[in-house]
């Protein structure tokens, strides 16, 4: 089935009911989006978009960029969305790469135009199989790489975190996400859609309009810096966070002192879940039973996990009905991230615990390996992280001539170096304790809160004189 069918075919019965609550009051319903992407879908047409054609859209929030991704599935044609920071000559290589039928830079124009002029567009069906959507991967190393999502992934996701949730009709979803990136454009669109559930849009995060918004919702999704800002905020009370039912944190790792501070101030447990654009949600916190910091959970029904290598701690493998067909456009690659058998090398290193639970230490390609020996970064970071003085640490591994990489500290906070790395000399092994530790007031990260180890890696490359 078209996902769009799929999405609509769950809308209030009623279309007058809100698809989207505006801070400035107004608000767009159903029935309006749904008209909104039927003569879109008109619109595309027009502009020669077969089934199977891509979409690329670089294009601000806006409730109309919904419709552009909507009316993309409802033609059956394959929707890009491209990071709006993302400059001219990086766009350059994802239209060569995909090559696009149409290039929407404007989506409140483009939905204007189809809304004075174009009819009304019946859905293309589609297949399981068949492709919804590119999303390139932020791509640290090397060149980005477009994961090939079919409506058949993203039904299969939809539905089962729609479930594991609890979200009914009765939600009002808070999204202050970006929609260029799995986590606002799927998973909080699509647990919305199949709820026939409002949301409250915001353009952007922003203290005061999610402050705002908070007593009018029950659920938000957010990436950690969502969480560490509300906490930095004095407004952001137990009463503040009341009316919520469930907080939700992805897309990067969450401190434990997050989760901890998040409770101690609300008396609620961020539920912590685990994703990525080759497979969208993979594991998932309980919303009954408990959610424990540090960990993210259980795999959702229907997924297999397993660690990679034969050791208790390794790359995460996943096979399941939402992970990936592959990268577009790119057969080696796409064999070498599979396994024979079929599971999919998520490049992210964990374990499971006899309970079942997913931990994770790190990207694999932030493994250090220091005089032959393997450290991972997280195992140090939960130590810092700890200490006085210490807000948040990124650990990083740089070249030295004798240890081939180093062990290396990156902190925000103050402190002394001689101290910190004393201190960690008593509870770590020689070869783990980082060699220096800065000290700095902020850690570099990309749109969805992501620490860039890869610039930090740049940044102090120069440290050992290797
Ligand atoms: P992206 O494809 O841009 O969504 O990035 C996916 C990556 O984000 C994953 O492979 C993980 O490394 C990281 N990630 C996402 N969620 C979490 C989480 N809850 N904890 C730790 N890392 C996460």
């Amino acid at each position: 089935m078209n996902l769009y069918d799929l999405l609509a075919s769950r809308f209030p019965a009623d279309r007058s009911r809100p698809a989207f609550l505006l801070p400035d009051g107004r608000a767009v319903s159903y029935g309006a989006l749904e008209e909104d992407v039927a003569r879109t879908a008109a619109l595309l047409v027009e502009h020669e978009v077969e089934p199977g054609d891509r979409v690329a859209m670089q294009s601000v929030k806006s409730i109309e960029a919904v419709a552009v991704y909507l009316a993309t599935l409802k033609v059956g044609a394959v929707f890009l969305p491209l990071n709006t920071a993302y400059t001219e000559a990086e766009v350059d290589y994802f239209i060569e790469d995909a090559e696009p039928a149409l290039f929407v830079e404007d989506a409140v124009e483009l939905v204007a135009d189809a809304r004075t002029r174009a009819p009304l567009w019946e859905s293309v069906a589609r297949e399981d199989g068949d492709l919804a959507s590119i999303i390139y991967t932020s791509g640290t190393t090397g060149r980005s790489k477009g994961a090939m999502l079919s409506h058949g992934n993203l039904a299969a996701n939809a539905a089962a975190l729609h479930q594991a949730w609890g979200f009914s009709e009765e939600d009002v979803l808070l999204h202050a996400l970006p929609i260029f990136h799995v986590h606002g454009l799927f998973v909080a669109l699509h647990c919305a859609f199949l709820s026939g559930a409002p949301m409250v849009w915001l353009e952007k995060y922003e203290d005061a309009q999610v402050l705002a918004a908070l007593p009018t919702s029950t659920v938000m999704m957010g990436v950690p810096t969502f969480y560490t800002r509300l906490l930095a905020n004095p407004g952001f009370t137990r009463e503040a966070a009341e009316h919520m039912r469930l907080f939700i944190s992805g897309s990067a790792p969450l401190l434990e002192s997050t989760f901890a501070e998040f409770e101690q101030r609300t008396g609620k447990r961020i539920l912590e879940r685990y994703g990525m654009s080759e497979a969208v949600i993979i594991t998932s916190n309980p919303l009954e039973g408990e959610r424990i910091a540090g960990s993210v959970g259980y795999p959702l029904p229907g997924v297999e996990l397993r660690i990679g290598g034969g050791e208790e701690t390794g790359v995460l493998e996943i096979r399941g009905p939402s992970v990936f067909g592959g990268y577009w456009r790119m057969p080696e690659k796409t064999a070498e991230e599979f396994t024979a058998d079929g599971f999919f090398k998520t490049g992210d290193v964990g374990r499971r615990d006899a309970d079942g639970r997913v931990w994770i230490s790190g990207r694999a390609k932030d493994l250090i390996i220091s005089g032959g020996f393997n450290v991972y970064p997280k195992e140090i970071e939960l130590i810092l992280d700890e200490m006085d003085g210490v807000v948040e640490s990124a650990v990083i591994g740089l070249p030295h001539a004798d240890f081939g990489e180093a062990v290396t500290a990156v902190v925000i906070g103050s402190g002394d170096e001689r101290a910190i790395i004393a201190a960690l000399r008593g509870t770590l092994a020689a070869f783990k304790t980082p060699k220096r530790v800065f000290f700095v007031d902020e850690l570099p990260r990309n749109a969805m809160g992501k620490v860039q180890k890869n610039l930090l890696r740049e940044r102090y490359a120069g440290t050992y004189g290797a």
